[in-house]
C-alpha cells in the first residue's frame, strides 16, 4: 500500500467510526435528557422520582436492542456489519434499525469530498468534526425537535478555530452575531406579537454557529436556500397546519451547500 492509500484507509475508518459515535449518541442523548427533565419537574413539583437513570453516554457499551448481546468491533461499523449481515443481528437475527447505517453513511456523503479540498490536515480534522456534530445534531433535531448544545458548542469551536487559521475570524464573529441576533430578533417578534414561539432558540444558536462558519457574506445564501427549501417541503408534504417542524436540518443542509458549491 502506498502513503495516498493509507491515508484514505486511516480518513475513512476515523469517519466511520466517528458516525458510529454519533449512532450511538443520537439514540443515548435524548433518554439521559428527558430523564434529567422529568426529575428536574417532578422536585419542582415535589413529587417522587423512582426511575432508574439512564447509563451515560460514553461508559455503556453498545449493545442489542433486541437480545441486549454487546457488539464487537466489527459490529459497530453500522455501515460495514449493516451490509455483511443484510441488516440483522449477528446474534439474535433481529433486524437493525435503519438509522445507524444511515448516520454513518451521511458521514461519508458529507466528509469524504474534504481530502479533495484540504491537503492541510488541522483544516481537513476541524472541518470533520464540524460536520459530524451538524449531522448529529440534524438527527436529533429531525427525531425531537431538539437541538443538543454539545453539538453546538463542537461546531462553533470548529468554526472559529478554521477561520482564525483562515486569518477570517472577523466576518466569522460577524456571521455568528448577525445569525443569531436576526433569529432571536424574528422569536421576539412571534412572542410579543403573535403569542407564539415561532423558532426555537436551538436553531438561533445553530445559525449562530453556521454563520461563525460561512462568514457574514455566508448568510444570505444560507438562510435564502433553508426558507426556500423549508417552503418546498412544507407544501410538498402538506404539512402547512402543522404545529412544529424542525428547521435545524434545512438550516444545516443548506449550510452544506453553500460550503460545497
Ligand atoms: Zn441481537
Amino acid at each position: 500500500m502506498n502513503l495516498i492509500t493509507i491515508n484514505w484507509v486511516l480518513y475513512l475508518s476515523v469517519v466511520l467510526s466517528m458516525g458510529s459515535y454519533a449512532a450511538a449518541f443520537t439514540a443515548r442523548w435524548p433518554i439521559k435528557n428527558i430523564y434529567l427533565w422529568e426529575k428536574e419537574a417532578h422536585a419542582l413539583l415535589l413529587l417522587p422520582f423512582n426511575k432508574q437513570p439512564p447509563n451515560k453516554i460514553s461508559v455503556k457499551r453498545s449493545h442489542c436492542f433486541q437480545c441486549h448481546h454487546p457488539l464487537t468491533w466489527q459490529d459497530l461499523i453500522p455501515l460495514l456489519s449493516y451490509l455483511l449481515l443484510k441488516g440483522k443481528c449477528r446474534y439474535c437475527k433481529a433486524a437493525i434499525s435503519y438509522r445507524y447505517p444511515s448516520i454513518e453513511f451521511l458521514h461519508l456523503a458529507f466528509c469524504l469530498p474534504l481530502p479533495w479540498i484540504f491537503s492541510d490536515i488541522y483544516q481537513l480534522a476541524l472541518h470533520t468534526l464540524l460536520i459530524s456534530a451538524l449531522l448529529t445534531a440534524t438527527v436529533i433535531d429531525l427525531e425531537y425537535q431538539l437541538i443538543p448544545d454539545e453539538c453546538s458548542i463542537i461546531a462553533l469551536a470548529c468554526a472559529l478555530l478554521i477561520n482564525l487559521s483562515n486569518n477570517t475570524l472577523e466576518t466569522s464573529v460577524l456571521g455568528m452575531i448577525v445569525g443569531y441576533g436576526l433569529i432571536y430578533t424574528l422569536r421576539w417578534f412571534y412572542l410579543t406579537f403573535k403569542g407564539q414561539e415561532g423558532i426555537g432558540l436551538g436553531d438561533a444558536k445553530i445559525i449562530a454557529v453556521l454563520g461563525a462558519w460561512l462568514g457574514l457574506l455566508g448568510l444570505p445564501p444560507l438562510l435564502l436556500c433553508a426558507s426556500l427549501s423549508g417552503i418546498l417541503y412544507t407544501v410538498l408534504t402538506n404539512r402547512s397546519g402543522a404545529k412544529y417542524m424542525a428547521f435545524g436540518p434545512f438550516l444545516i443542509f443548506s449550510a452544506m451547500l453553500v460550503f460545497y458549491f
